[in-house]
């Protein structure tokens, strides 16, 4: 049974969550932050946001989060990563600190900072398959990029020639920040993901 209102966790240990909450928040959906297990019961959706994917690893393990994320995205439970998150739900990383693991659950090998450093940050126009209303602004940020991608792995746009962005099931993950351009499209399709599983 359909309940009025979407309740959508965004992980809260570290990257930046306000904006995510804000857009979600506009969309009509119940946002909050995520910081303890306790606050993973029913969720319809959850974001991982950008950050620091080394730093968010570290924390989402000493925060006891690592064991019931996995479960959830096991269970499948709608997830959208954002750069940094998107990091996170690889299930494979170059690049990668030695002792860094990530959440996984896309069949990808994503390159961390594969677009170079923080002065390397650039936007672009980029087209994202089945969002309408012509291309999407891509903020880039120190950027990963998804250097392959399984069979089961929609492929939903490119810059530069590079995969940076995918869909696999329930799981959506952008190498870009769409949370900081006032563009909801991206956030609305991870809003129609959750619907669909609720
Ligand atoms: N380079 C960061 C990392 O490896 C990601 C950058 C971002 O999320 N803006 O986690």
């Amino acid at each position: 049974m359909s309940r009025s209102a979407l309740t959508i966790g965004v992980l809260a240990v570290q990257g930046d969550v306000r904006e995510h909450v804000r857009v979600l928040t506009s969309l009509g959906a119940q946002a909050h932050g995520i910081r303890r297990p306790t606050e993973l019961t029913d969720l319809d959706g959850l974001v991982i946001p950008g950050g620091e994917s080394t730093t968010m690893d570290k924390l989402v393990r000493a925060f006891d989060l690592f064991d019931p994320l996995r479960a959830l995205i096991a269970g499948g439970l709608p997830v959208y990563g954002s750069c940094a998150g998107m990091i996170m739900l690889a299930d494979r990383i170059a690049e990668g600190r030695p002792d860094q693991q990530t959440l996984g659950g896309l069949d990808i090998t994503v390159r961390r900072n594969a677009f170079g450093r923080q002065v390397d940050s650039f936007e672009e126009d980029i087209d994202f398959v089945g969002l309408d209303g012509g291309p999407v602004r891509a903020v880039f940020i120190r950027a990963p990029w998804v250097e392959d991608a399984g069979d089961g792995v929609d492929v939903l746009a490119r810059a530069a020639g590079r995969i940076v962005a995918v869909r696999q099931g329930a799981l959506l993950a952008t190498s870009f920040h769409p949370e900081v351009t006032g563009d909801a499209r991206v956030h609305e399709l991870f809003v129609e993901m959750c619907k669909d599983v609720q």
